[in-house]
């Protein structure tokens, strides 16, 4: 509908009335806006409308198989997007609401297949982004949104990685600064018996034990699906995350690495490391935070992979971040970026 022009829609951090009035326009008209959130850019369709959630699977190169999640920013817009909402999902609205938390019920008949894609289920989230929550205001609909990377590679967390993957694809994109968590949301499933988290996130495990009382969590979300299984979350299936660069985790302690490293290493290797070790690491290094620091790992992870693509990159060897609390949605992240090559040292 509209060309992208980055001039006219580089709004920045303050969106003011009549840019929220022009993107809320777009979308309503079945037009997609690319738009900041807390966890990663998401680009956003009218959720109802069929038709508008096609044209993100193909500006992404999605698999049609892989669901969107909803975003609201009202609890009453969820009412019309399920079929029911259980005692336990309204607690964790409660107390995670909005914020980077996506939880999973049976759908109501108002949500399009194409969101959906054909499950039974829908995937709903209310942001903490204020400029996300005034653009879904603007366009007056729930808009589904999926992170606006090309399918496959890491998410965007900045406008330029955004502008980078979308540029010339759609209509708007949404200038909101850096997103703050820096991966996606956590989901989980409260559509089943019991609890599941399919996807770790900014949110974290003992977050929803605390609510819930009891969590699965599923295979899917350390390790690699086995062949012939059936995904509980269509987008654990595909590669994910993954820069042009061939990622390998090595898991122990800096001596190990820096071993492996010594033995190992070829022209165009560098290293992820946590800071200050690129003082003892004998290569080019990106940092991602302090050791302990899992907050800005995850704030640091995405734009990391992105920037070993613009050096040209052969091969990462990352320091394995710690798997507890948000760390947990990093060592994801990683994992599936280095399609599950990881080595003790
Ligand atoms: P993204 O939009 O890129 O953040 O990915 C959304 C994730 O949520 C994907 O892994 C989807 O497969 C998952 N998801 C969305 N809706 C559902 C659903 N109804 N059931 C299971 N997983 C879902
Ligand atoms: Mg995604």
């Amino acid at each position: 509908m509209f060309d992208l022009n980055t001039e006219k829609y580089d709004f920045r951090y303050e969106t003011d009335e009549k840019q929220l009035e022009r993107v809320g326009e777009i979308l309503r008209n079945g037009g997609l806006v690319a738009i900041p959130t807390e966890t990663v850019y998401g680009l956003a369709a009218n959720a109802f409308d069929g038709e508008a959630v096609k044209k993100i699977f193909a500006a992404k190169g999605r698999p049609q198989d892989n669901p969107l999640i909803v975003h609201i920013n009202a609890l009453s817009q969820w009412n019309e997007l399920v079929s029911d909402i259980p005692e336990n999902a309204r607690r964790l609205a409660e107390a995670y609401w909005p914020g980077p938390l996506t939880v999973i019920l049976k759908k109501s008949d108002a949500i399009p297949d194409e969101v959906s894609a054909g499950l039974d289920t829908v995937a709903v989230r209310m942001p903490s982004h204020k400029t996300a929550a005034e653009i879904i205001g603007a366009a007056g609909v729930p808009l589904a949104a999926p992170s606006a990377n090309i399918s496959g590679k890491p998410s965007p967390t900045t406008f330029a990685h955004t502008v980078n993957d979308m540029d010339g694809k759609i209509d708007a994109i949404v200038d909101g600064g850096e997103c703050d968590v820096g991966v996606e949301s956590t989901v989980v499933s409260l559509a089943g018996d019991v609890p599941v988290l399919l996807r770790p996130g900014g949110i974290t495990p003992e977050q929803l034990t605390d609510v819930l009382g009891e969590l699965e969590i599923n295979d899917a979300v350390y390790n690699k699906l086995a062949e012939g299984t059936a995904a509980a979350s269509p987008g654990m299936k595909y590669m994910h995350y993954s820069p042009d660069a061939q990622v390998i985790i090595l898991r122990g302690s800096i001596e190990g690495f820096c071993r492996y490293i010594n033995e190992n290493r070829c022209d165009g290797d560098e290293a992820l490391c946590f800071d200050g070790e690129e003082k003892i690491i004998n290569m080019p290094c990106l940092c991602y935070g302090k050791r302990e620091d899992l907050l800005t790992q995850a704030h640091k992870l995405f734009d990391a992979l992105r920037e070993f693509d613009r050096r040209g990159t052969k091969r990462v060897f990352v320091r394995c971040p710690d798997s507890s609390g948000v760390g947990l949605a990093v060592f994801n992240r990683l994992i599936r970026a280095a399609a599950f090559n990881l080595i003790d040292v």
